[in-house]
């Protein structure tokens, strides 16, 4: 039984999905996106009124 727990990058700015083995890291830890060179904060979440209205 051999599992590799891989974590998914996934870039809300361009869409990027890449293993976060890949992905360069700033100095604060956040996951920089080798495409377009946004920022991602691990569990970051602003919560605002950025839900669709169903
Ligand atoms: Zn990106």
């Amino acid at each position: 039984m051999s599992f590799e727990w891989v974590s998914y990058f996934h870039c809300r700015n361009c869409g990027l999905a890449k293993s976060s083995v890949d992905i360069p890291y700033d100095r604060l830890g956040y996951a920089v996106c080798p495409a377009c060179g946004v920022t991602t904060g691990p569990t970051v979440r602003k919560v605002t009124s950025e839900l669709p209205a169903f």
